[in-house]
């Protein structure tokens, strides 16, 4: 194979190596966010089971009210039947003395529930704030998990931001500037290898003789008439077999200022 372009298949799979960190690296904001997302519900749940409770003790303050009311109009009543004169006036007195005890028993019926809902509303509290702190213990554990894990993906991506100038200082300057071209327009992958008759990118047959001079290994870079990557030649079989040393040595003999491009 053609010495540049197995440094260029070095450089291609750095580059997706950094385009994977870069990906997982952009990733954690939205995590982290999510993560504080819990807390924040878990806090509006306490918040809004506290506002019932008060609300309920509010309308409990109002319901004794009501039954106080009530039982002075009783007794107000009560004390008016002494002084009615006639019978029709009596009976209308009773009526309402009848009524206003009803009223009463409505009212301390109404007041019993808001008691019953009061202790609801209460258990409720607590039990949102007993889940407000297991959310809060549990998002501090995986935002410090997810720290250590943004930590060492930065330390990944230095280590592959150094394993990429090694892989770009192999190539020729003018080489790596077309490439990164076609990569730029072809989502970060500048080469195509060919994969049975076509281009193991884009899947367009690649014409037979074009193989052939790949295959042979011919100084010469072939592109993909449709996707335009630079195609190479991989043989799978003899991957097995110990690597020769001759393309390092041309590759080095090739790139005599090697050192000043980064
Ligand atoms: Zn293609």
């Amino acid at each position: 194979m053609h010495p540049h372009l197995k440094s260029l298949i070095e450089l291609q799979s750095v580059d997706l190596r950094l385009i994977g960190i870069r990906d997982r690296l952009s990733r954690f904001p939205k995590r982290l966010a999510e993560a504080e997302g819990r807390v924040t519900a878990a806090r509006q749940q306490v918040a809004a089971a506290k506002e019932a409770l008060t609300t309920g003790q509010k309308e409990r303050k109002t319901f004794e009210l009501d039954v106080e009311q009530w039982k002075e109009r009783a007794k107000k009543y009560r004390n008016q039947s002494g002084e009615v004169k006639s019978n029709e006036a009596y009976k209308a007195l009773l009526h309402e003395i009848a009524n206003a005890e009803a009223e009463v028993a409505k009212a301390e019926d109404r007041l019993l529930d808001r008691m019953v809902s009061g202790e609801e509303y209460d258990r409720q509290v607590k039990a949102a704030e007993a889940a407000l702190k297991e959310i809060e213990a549990a998002v501090n554990k995986e935002r410090q998990a997810i720290q250590a894990e943004y930590n060492a993906t930065q330390k990944e991506l230095t280590a592959a931001e150094a394993a990429r100038a090694a892989a770009v200082a192999a190539v020729p300057e003018n080489l790596v500037d077309h490439y990164e071209r076609i990569a730029k327009r072809h989502g970060g992958i500048g080469l195509a290898e060919i994969r049975g008759e076509g281009c193991g990118q884009c899947g367009v047959h690649i014409r037979p003789h074009v193989i052939q001079q790949l295959q042979r290994g011919d100084q010469e870079f072939f592109h993909c008439e449709t996707c335009t990557r630079i195609l190479y030649y991989a043989d799978h079989a003899a991957q097995g077999a110990p690597a020769s040393s001759e393309p390092a040595a041309q590759s080095a003999g090739d790139s005599p200022a090697a050192g000043e491009r980064h």
